[in-house]
């Protein structure tokens, strides 16, 4: 599955790369529109009224492109060895309990006030594998918390076991290091 992946850390390195042309380019749209509005004639002067609105669509690409990045660092995580192989996100504790809309995610569990600032739900999940999660027909992979609770309550006759029973403590260590930053907001 991951041979033919393209290279992600590649790809963002690049949108962070564009982004940053995009910051300097709008540094340079505000350098002219400086000198536009020192003009000593009045009616070059007025021709500065649509540097701001450039600066902004400029600083929005920038955004959207750092954004971009963010996503593809995310995906890049998610391929690490050591990480839940479901490729859309969950919540840490309840499961498939996500709702995203405008590039936000929350946890529709009651009570819990989880949240994101991306579509976690369209994004392979980044959280560490807990369980080993077999069906009855004998496919499966490693699952976190979140998606191996949610296993157990759907799969009927699927077999759910931890893998800290079958792995070692460096391998852990190892799937510990796919930095999640959506874990600073857990309770
Ligand atoms: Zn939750
Ligand atoms: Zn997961």
């Amino acid at each position: 599955m991951t041979s033919d992946r393209p290279d992600v850390t590649g790809l963002s390195a690049r949108a962070r790369d564009i982004a940053a042309s995009a910051d300097a380019l709008a540094a340079a749209i505000g350098a002219f529109e400086e000198d536009l509005r020192s003009a000593d004639d009045e009616p070059v002067r007025r021709t500065g009224f649509r540097c701001d609105a450039a600066t902004g669509s400029v600083h929005r690409a920038a955004r959207e492109l750092l954004d971009t990045a963010a996503d593809l660092d995310r995906i890049a995580t998610a391929a690490a060895p050591g990480t839940c192989s479901i490729p859309w996100g969950a919540c840490p504790a309840h499961g498939n309990t996500l709702t995203s809309t405008g590039g936000k995610t929350w946890c529709r569990h009651l009570g819990c006030d989880r949240t994101w600032d991306y579509d976690r739900g369209g994004l392979p999940c980044t959280e560490p594998a807990r369980w080993m999660v077999t069906d009855q027909h004998g496919a499966g992979g490693v699952m976190c918390t979140g998606h191996g609770k949610d296993a157990r309550e759907r799969l009927l006759g699927a077999t759910i076991v931890p893998l800290e029973a079958s792995r070692s403590a460096s391998a852990r260590g190892e799937g510990a290091s796919a930095v999640a930053p959506e874990e600073s907001k857990r309770p």
